[in-house]
């Protein structure tokens, strides 16, 4: 056998790399996303994240032990339980849908795409949305159309991207979730979701990027 341990542990080290990233940035960003959403929702975005990524890291070995799609399937049905408010069923969408794409890791940007496809694909349907509402498909959707264009640098486009995205939700007014009942005084805020979304994005090409 010339298979080295730490590449048969490779598939289980990646997950495990991953859940630990996000859950720190979560919990690292949760007061802020937390100030993000009173301004235009109820408060809670950065809690609710906070909890369904806890519940996620206590149960990472159990996690990581599975195959790559199942792995992602896992977080998603345990964000859908955990997480209060609509990102739990979003965020959980996202990932079911991204787990079921294939089993394993993805080996290149393109079937990193195909991920992020199903992934946006699931949250436009389950959140009965699209680009422009101020929501995390105002994240998500330029950075998979970024990567389908197959860069030269994948993780700064990502990153650059995810961070230009964000900010371009600032003027937008919400016309999803509990931020549209706000209307016009929803604009000149970022939107919490689209936030939470560019902070996972950017701890994802962390982990990449250490690899
Ligand atoms: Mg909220």
């Amino acid at each position: 056998m010339t298979t080295e341990p730490s590449e048969v542990a490779s598939g289980d080290a990646l997950v495990t790399a991953l859940i630990g990233a996000v859950h720190d940035t979560i919990l690292a960003h949760r007061d802020e996303l937390c100030d993000l959403d009173r301004a235009i929702g109820d408060a809670d975005h950065g809690h609710n994240m906070a909890r369904g990524f806890e519940a996620v890291a206590a149960a990472s070995d159990e996690i990581a032990a599975l195959p790559f799609g199942k792995a992602l399937q896992k977080i998603g049905t345990t964000l859908v339980m955990k997480v209060g408010g609509a990102s739990g069923p979003l965020y959980g969408s996202a990932l079911m849908a991204a787990g079921k794409a294939g089993e394993d890791a993805p080996t290149s940007l393109v079937e990193v795409v195909a991920r992020l496809e199903a992934a946006v694909d699931a949250v436009k349907q389950r959140g009965k949305s699209d680009v422009g509402a101020k929501t995390m498909l105002d994240v998500l959707v330029p950075v998979t159309e970024a990567l389908k264009a197959g860069p030269a640098d994948p993780l700064a486009t990502a990153r650059g991207t995810a961070a230009e995205a964000l900010e371009a939700t600032r003027p937008m007014v919400a016309t999803k979730g509990r931020a549209a009942f706000l209307g016009e005084r929803s604009a000149g805020h970022l939107d919490p979701g689209a936030r939470s979304s560019e902070l996972i994005i950017d701890a994802v090409c962390d982990v990449v990027e250490g690899r």
